[in-house]
């Protein structure tokens, strides 16, 4: 489904050139769970970010479901990624103004749909992830757990090709990010859902099919 080759990614610290990735080959398969592991500043972010299309190589391609995305503008993959890519973040990144069913709705409103087909489906997604019973509830009255649930829904909703996660669980104590990982698991076994995921915790990357472990900017398995 993902297809990364030899991807080189840079950034320009003043007169610094840091190679955060020095030629990165991937595939990840449709329907795999796939780790990316490896040490503090090994280039792992920098990877999923893009695998994920949330930046820009400097040289190197990233062809997912055969579509060459190093040719799309930016307009073309913004548009990509909110219909076909889902993003879960260590932070949760919602918003915190809107209750759980909005934070979902929103990432499905370029789907032409009424409001309450929007808030249905928010409904379902977010009784999935076991929040049926908070449908109504602010961020800031959940639990950091409660909050991943919400963002995990609303990356799912509108049932992304791939989903990427940073670090999903770093806020969360060993038990909640148990519950977390088990509802990858889930979705991953019972809806083939394709997953990405960065993590620096080997108990966490068993729950995935495979590793990709990276070292100084390349891949060492
Ligand atoms: P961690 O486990 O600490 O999150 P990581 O493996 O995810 O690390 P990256 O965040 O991908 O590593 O960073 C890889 C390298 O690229 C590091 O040296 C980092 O400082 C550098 N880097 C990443 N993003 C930027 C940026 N926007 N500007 C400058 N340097 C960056």
């Amino acid at each position: 489904i993902i297809e990364g080759t030899d991807i080189v990614r840079t950034f320009k610290m003043g007169e610094v050139q840091v190679r955060a990735l020095r030629g990165v080959s991937v595939k990840i398969r449709r329907g795999e769970f796939v780790a990316i592991m490896g040490p503090s500043g090994s280039g792992k972010t920098t990877l999923l970010n893009q695998l994920g299309l949330l930046d820009t190589p400097n040289s190197g391609k990233v062809i997912i479901d055969e579509i060459d995305t190093s040719r799309m503008s930016d307009k073309e993959k913004g548009k990509f990624r909110l219909h076909n890519l889902g993003y879960v973040f260590q932070d949760y990144a919602l918003l915190p103004e809107l209750d759980a069913s909005e934070n979902v709705y929103i990432s499905l409103m370029m789907q032409g749909k009424t409001k309450e087909e929007y808030e249905a489906a928010a409904a379902e997604i977010l009784k999935a992830v076991g929040l049926g019973d908070r449908l109504h509830q602010l961020p800031s009255k959940m639990s950091g757990g409660q909050q991943q649930r919400v963002s995990i829904a609303r990356a799912l909703a509108h049932n992304p090709r791939v989903l990427f996660a940073d670090e999903p669980c770093a806020n969360l104590d060993s038990q909640t990010s148990k519950e977390v990982l088990d509802l990858f698991k889930k979705f991953n076994k019972e809806k083939g859902q394709t997953i990405v995921m960065v993590t620096h915790e080997e108990w966490h990357a068993a729950y995935a099919d495979r590793v990709i472990r990276l070292r100084d900017g390349v891949n060492i398995e």
